[in-house]
């Protein structure tokens, strides 16, 4: 029986059990891929306070260590069910039952779709969503970008320095972007902004060959001929193991206010999955100090 179950082992997460842990309580996360989260993919942090720059892979291992150094269990495997009664019992992947006192929910997000034909044919094969991981295999050929936020900009940005031309493809004029990252783009010789434009095709045959997008305003299509397309167009909650149990807004997001609590008693949720106005890793790990807190206020009751 564990004070604290947590799902997901993100910077949420594993806040949530750095302050279980030293509030004295037992606690495990469930952690179905790798540590981290999605701040892996981030290939230098800048903005996390106190610390002036570091790799989105040192951070997590950092986070992971910490964690695991004080005492929280990290194991890797996935919760399908879950049924409350007087506690939590979590049955997982791998076959076993697990038992807690409270629950906190920290699954993060994940990539969303461009939602066009032939994307998942050629994802991984010419289609990817993470520049930091694959950017590489496109040292200097031409690749696009699509999207308008931090992602896109910081991909866009990374792409420039690998890859012979970047194509940054919006679907309107503004950004979501901070100013900074954009100012530092738009200095780039070989990035082309594609502006109020939507990708309406991806083609090839066997091997992805480019993409067709369509001008918003004029209604003129263009034929962009690229090796590579980095999709960047935000994220949606990975909480599909958690809609049965707490209530969910429209777009998936869990229901919680800044005190983490969800809609079920004992039950709290922390981070990218829930309803907020902004996803950062600082608001994450202020999540994960809450929910923790939180879930042992629950306990003590
Ligand atoms: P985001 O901020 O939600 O931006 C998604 C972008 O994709 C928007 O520009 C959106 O266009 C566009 N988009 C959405 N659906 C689309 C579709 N179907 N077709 C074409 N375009 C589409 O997502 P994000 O960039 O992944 O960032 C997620 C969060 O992480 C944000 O809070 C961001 O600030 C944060 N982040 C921060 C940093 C950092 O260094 N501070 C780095 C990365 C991410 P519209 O603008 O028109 O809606």
């Amino acid at each position: 029986m564990y004070d604290i179950l947590i799902f997901g082992a993100g910077t949420a997460g594993l806040t949530a059990a750095i302050y279980g842990v030293r509030a004295g309580r037992s606690v495990a996360v469930l952690e179905e891929s790798v540590y981290g989260g999605q701040i892996i993919n981030t290939l230098e942090i800048e903005n996390y306070p106190g610390i002036k720059k570091v790799s989105g892979v040192d951070y997590a291992t950092g986070l992971f260590e910490q964690a695991t150094a004080l005492g929280a269990q990290v194991l890797f495997d996935a919760p399908v069910s879950v049924e409350k009664s007087d506690v939590f019992t979590v049955t997982t992947k791998r076959g076993k039952t697990l038992e807690a006192k409270s629950l906190i929910l920290a699954v993060g997000a994940k990539n969303r779709p461009l939602g066009v034909e032939g994307e998942e044919k050629f994802t991984g094969r010419g289609i990817s969503y993470c520049a930091t991981c694959d950017g590489a295999f496109f040292r200097g050929k031409d690749v696009a970008v699509v999207g308008g936020g931090n992602t896109a900009i910081d991909d866009a940005l990374f792409l420039t320095d690998y890859c012979n031309k970047v194509y940054l493809i919006h679907r309107r004029q503004g950004f979501r972007a901070e100013e900074a990252k954009l100012a530092l783009l738009k200095d780039k010789q070989n990035l082309e902004f594609v502006l109020d434009s939507v990708v309406e095709t991806v083609e090839g045959e066997e091997t992805f060959s480019g993409v067709t997008v369509k001008n918003k305003e004029s209604g003129a299509v263009r034929h962009i001929a690229v090796d590579g397309l980095f999709v960047a167009v935000g994220q949606v909650p990975a909480t599909a193991i958690t809609k049965d149990l707490v209530a969910l807004d429209d777009y998936g997001y869990i229901v919680a206010g800044e005190d983490c609590k969800t809609s079920t008693e004992g039950i709290f949720a922390a981070g990218d999955c829930r309803t907020k106005q902004i996803r950062q890793l600082v608001t994450a790990a202020a999540d994960g100090a809450i929910a923790a807190l939180a879930a042992c206020e629950y306990i003590r009751k």
